[in-house]
């Protein structure tokens, strides 16, 4: 299998030529664009990589599925979706169009930069410190890395520069759909996206969803499988964004994509999959990394259709 998942970095590493790192938040500019990695756990726990699979990288956008896991176990289904919609935009992820010509103006869908701020603004807690507690206790728990932190240094990146996502969220609450503080909700935001993580942490978290949110590891279930459900849905109908229409016909997992170049993916009853390449596309995914997943669902038949 390890000989097989080398093969497919050996034969994608190029494409990361085509594309470049995200540049908006400056402290990603110093990911090395080469890099590819990929780790695959599948139900009995074996674990596999290949490649740059030690490197360390924030999350990012691969959060928003997990945090939504979270919002949805907090709050029930009903109040969520009255404030975030489900279907996909066709925009791209940091888009604000939408957000003032629809109406109810609820953002299109939880993984969408203003999408996300939403659900994460609906995360309960006394006060954001405890928020954050919960929210870092969870993905310990998803990934089974109780070492997992905050990347201080991208954090405070993009605490500075992240003008775009707070416009977003003073449209919402301008429109009363957000009824949080503003910048205290930007700043767990910004802390949820600053998560580092290794390939195996997403490739965990992965098949704990591919288990339908029971620990592979301890047999606990640590997300309702009704909620599991929505979360892989979205993630196949939103999680890459204007792209996730080609990305289900050539690659069929339910995938998550991040800025960081992550991209987690899960296959239902088989395995999670973490995937590493900070060069991205057009869309904010990571080049190598989708010819990678391709790679890797064409020769071990994992699409879901
Ligand atoms: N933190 C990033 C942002 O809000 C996440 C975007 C992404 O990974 N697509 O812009």
């Amino acid at each position: 299998m390890e000989k097989i998942l080398q093969q497919i970095i050996d034969d994608n590493k190029k494409y990361a030529e085509y594309g470049n790192v995200a540049t908006y938040i400056p402290e990603l500019r110093k990911a090395n664009k080469n890099d590819l990695g990929i780790c695959i756990v599948d139900m009995n726990n074996n674990i596999y990589e290949a490649g740059n699979c030690d490197k360390k990288f924030t999350i990012q956008s691969v959060s928003k599925p997990i945090t939504l896991a979270l919002a949805i176990m907090d709050s029930g289904k009903d109040k969520i979706f009255s404030k975030v919609g489900m279907e996909p935009s066709g925009d791209p992820f940091n888009s604000i169009m939408k957000l003032e010509t629809s109406k109810p103006s609820i953002p299109y869908n939880p993984m969408i930069n203003a999408g996300a701020i939403m659900i994460t603004s609906m995360i309960k807690g006394k006060n954001n410190e405890d928020k954050l507690n919960r929210i870092m206790s969870f993905f310990k728990k998803l990934s089974g890395n109780e070492n997992l932190s905050i990347n201080e240094e991208v954090y405070m990146s993009e605490k500075l520069t992240g003008d775009r996502n707070r416009a977003m969220a003073y449209l919402l609450k301008g429109e009363g759909v957000l009824t949080e503080n503003v910048d205290e909700v930007l700043d767990l935001y910004f802390k949820q996206c600053s998560i580092e993580i290794t390939v195996r942490d997403l490739a965990r978290m992965g098949v704990n969803l591919a288990s339908h949110g029971v620990d592979i590891l301890t047999g606990k279930r640590l997300i309702d499988e009704e909620v599991s459900k929505i979360v892989k849905t979205f993630m196949v109908t939103c999680g890459m964004y204007d792209a996730s229409g080609e990305y289900a016909i050539n690659v069929g997992i339910p995938s998550k994509s991040g800025v960081g170049g992550g991209i987690m993916g899960t296959v239902p009853n088989k395995m999670g999959i973490g995937v590493y390449g900070p060069s991205l596309d057009e869309k904010g995914n990571s080049m190598a990394g989708i010819k990678v997943m391709q790679g890797i669902s064409q020769q071990m038949n994992l699409s879901i259709f």
